[in-house]
Formats: structure tokens, C-alpha cells, sequence
């Protein structure tokens, strides 16, 4: 039995959520929170409804949905319902839309496995309120909650939002998992003086300190992890002037890479270099770790069986994702996989994200064939036989 979702559906139930929130140049501001953000929540959950589904809102505000009188498990699809200020009209309502289609694909046919289907819109991804601390609100209040006893794992679809799949000609990739991310301020102290009578060698420059730490940064992560990036996005100098001999110096550097051990080795190589720069200088030099968000590495089989899903639709290729996503906390609760579409011309959080029709009916399909690959899969490993999907 091959089932199809509804590719007019999909893209229609696309364009109608783009109008949600939507500024004068298409740029969405549903800002987690906003009476946008409410409303498109709404729409979601009323666009669920009246296709005959029990949807429902958690204390979080995360929008959950899946068919009348069903006990579980379930295993859990889905995405964020919010966007960053200005930002595009497929990150994250893309991953909700298509979770949607699947389930209700599968509703409408009677499909024995659409009792153990969820769909899930998450609360706040984007974390642009002080409040969010970093975001991911949702999934991780999901990831510490009784619910979650109920699932059986979890799947997302998502844009790519970078330029790879573009370049090498790829319709769909499944995600191997999400990079770490670790955020250090740099400080440096030196001695401000008289930057036309202070020979070199008489120098205690903090400036060149900082510089110099800032432009090691791409060699130092490449040497540990060739898949590693990173970035030195501030830098100042103290006091500031033209004529004068940077006393003091900062900088603040964030390095993202594959596992936590490229990690601790990146750290251990910055904190080293760093040392031994400040020496040459005749500064002293600290760096301290401001926050940390490890590596998550999907559930292996799941991601076997979304490849699989993938490779029937053609061009296929595994990547990380250097992005954070929901699915990198729900990774560490439940059994999870991600998969990505691509995105034109990588642009992301903004209003020329773009992802050509075709592909995103190729990626919902593709995640419903994931869904009947996985969705057995892990309900057979929870109740022990197959039974529980007798229609
Ligand atoms: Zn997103």
C-alpha cells in the first residue's frame, strides 16, 4: 500500500500560516509569545480540529494533535510555530505543516498506525525573549514531562537553512545530529602607554593579544575538527584611541562542532594558545567559558530508517546540522532523527527563504515514508510484539 499526502494541502495550508504575522515585505514576526505568535498557534490547532483530530495546548503553550480516543504511544512529529523578528516563512512552519499532513494523510485512510501518531507545533524555538534563555522552551519543558513516558520517539522535518544541499544537488538529507556550541569571553591585560615613544619590545599590548587569539581561532578548531566552525563576532579595545597602547582587550568567541570531545579539545587548544600568545606579549590573558550547549547525535537505527525514507526520493546525502534545533533535546528523552530540504540559496531568518514547491511535497512525503518505517519500528520495541497496530 503506498499512501500520498495532499501536496495542494500542504502548500496551501503553507501559504495561509505565511500570512500569519506577516509584515509589508512578506517578512514573518511571530515572535514566540505575540498575539501572532498566538495567532498562528490558533489557526493550527482549529485547522486540526475541523479535520475531526483532538488537539490540544500544554501548560507550555506547545499545540499538540493526534486522533480522538487513542491511548498511545505515539510516536512524536513536528516542528517550532515561531520565528524570529522579520525572519522567513518555512523555518520551523514548514517541519509543523508537513507533521500535520502526515497525520492527517494517515487519518483519513484508516491507517492503523495513525493511533500512534502526535503532531506537535513547539512553543518558543527561537528564544528571542529575555525570558527564553537561549530558547528551545517547548521541547524542553516536553523533555521533562510526564508526556513524554507516552512517546515513542521523535521526527522533524526542517530547511536546511545553509547553501550544501543546494551546491551538491541534493532533494533531501538526513540529519546525523546537531554541533555543540560553546560561547568564552576573552580578557586581556596589558599596560596602556604612548604608542609613538614605547619601542616594541617595551610594549604590553592587549590589543595584539585578543588579535592575535582571533585569528588563530579558524586554525585552531580546523586542526581538531575539519567539520568545526566557529566565530570572534566582538572585539574591543581599551582605552580606544589611535595614539595610545591597548591597555586592556576583549573579545568574545563561540566555536561549534560535531561532539563534545572536539569540543573540550578546541577549548584545551584555545586556552593553550592563548596562554602562550599573552606571554609573548607581556600580558596576562583569561578565557572563560560563558555557556555551553552539547552535541547531540541521533538515535542510529531511527536515522537508518530515515535514510532509507530519503534514498527512495533521490539525491541523498547525511549532514550535521549546525543550527540548534528542538530535536537535539528531545535526543536526549527519546529515540530521534531530523531530516532537511534545501533551502535557495541558503537564506534563512529572513523573507527570502525559499524552498521550491516541488521539494517541500518531496520532503512531507518522504517523512511520512519515514513515519511507516520508524513508527513500527520503535512501537514494537515499547510493547514487545506487533500486536498494538492490529487495525
Ligand atoms: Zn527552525
Amino acid at each position: 500500500m503506498s499512501l500520498r499526502i495532499n501536496a495542494d494541502r500542504l502548500l496551501s495550508d503553507l501559504t495561509h500560516l505565511s500570512q500569519i504575522g506577516a509584515g509589508q515585505d512578506g517578512a514573518l514576526w511571530r515572535i514566540a509569545g505575540t498575539k501572532a505568535d498566538r495567532a498562528g498557534r490558533d489557526w493550527l490547532d482549529k485547522t486540526m480540529r475541523v479535520e475531526g483530530l483532538h488537539t490540544y495546548y500544554d501548560e507550555t503553550g506547545n499545540v499538540f494533535s493526534r486522533r480522538r480516543n487513542t491511548t498511545g504511544p505515539w510516536l512524536l512529529i513536528g516542528s517550532h510555530a515561531d520565528t524570529v523578528p522579520a525572519g522567513g516563512h518555512l523555518d520551523g512552519a514548514y517541519g509543523v505543516i508537513a507533521a500535520m499532513e502526515v497525520l492527517r494523510t494517515l487519518h483519513e485512510e484508516g491507517h492503523p498506525l495513525a493511533d500512534h501518531v502526535e503532531s506537535v507545533a513547539w512553543f518558543d524555538e527561537e528564544g528571542v525573549r529575555p525570558e527564553s534563555a537561549g530558547g528551545l522552551v517547548g521541547s524542553t519543558a516536553l523533555a521533562g514531562s510526564a508526556h513524554a513516558a507516552d512517546l515513542v520517539g521523535y521526527l522533524e522535518i526542517h530547511i536546511e537553512q545553509g547553501r550544501r544541499m543546494e551546491k551538491a544537488g541534493l532533494n533531501l538529507a538526513p540529519v546525523t545530529g546537531i554541533v555543540g556550541v560553546r560561547r568564552y569571553q576573552v580578557s586581556v591585560s596589558g599596560q596602556e602607554n604612548h604608542a609613538g615613544t614605547t619601542m616594541w619590545v617595551d610594549r604590553q599590548d592587549a590589543g595584539r593579544v585578543a588579535a592575535r587569539i582571533v585569528a588563530e581561532l579558524k586554525s585552531i578548531i580546523l586542526a581538531v575538527d575539519p567539520k568545526g566552525i566557529g566565530n570572534a563576532g566582538v572585539i574591543s579595545f581599551g582605552p580606544g584611541a589611535a595614539n595610545v597602547v591597548p591597555g586592556t582587550a576583549s573579545a568574545e568567541l563561540e566555536i561549534r562542532a560535531s561532539s563534545d570531545r572536539a569540543l573540550d579539545g578546541i577549548e584545551a587548544d584555545l586556552d593553550a594558545t592563548l596562554s602562550r600568545i599573552a606571554a609573548e606579549e607581556n600580558c596576562a590573558a583569561e578565557l572563560v567559558r560563558i555557556s555551553a550547549k552539547p552535541a547531540a547525535h541521533f538515535d542510529q537505527r531511527v536515522l537508518s530508517a530515515v535514510h532509507e525514507a530519503c534514498l527512495e526520493k533521490g539525491r541523498t546525502d547525511q549532514l550535521l546540522s549546525y543550527a540548534g534545533h528542538d530535536a537535539s533535546v528531545i535526543s536526549t528523552r527519546l529515540p530521534t532523527a531530523m531530516m532537511f530540504v534545501p533551502s535557495t540559496g541558503g537564506f534563512s531568518h529572513s523573507n527570502k527563504e525559499h524552498t521550491p514547491d516541488e521539494q517541500l511535497v518531496l520532503g512531507a512525503q518522504a517523512l511520512l515514508d519515514a513515519v511507516l518505517k520508524v513508527a513500527p519500528m520503535l512501537l514494537e520495541q515499547e510493547v514487545g510484539s506487533p500486536v498494538a497496530l492490529a487495525a
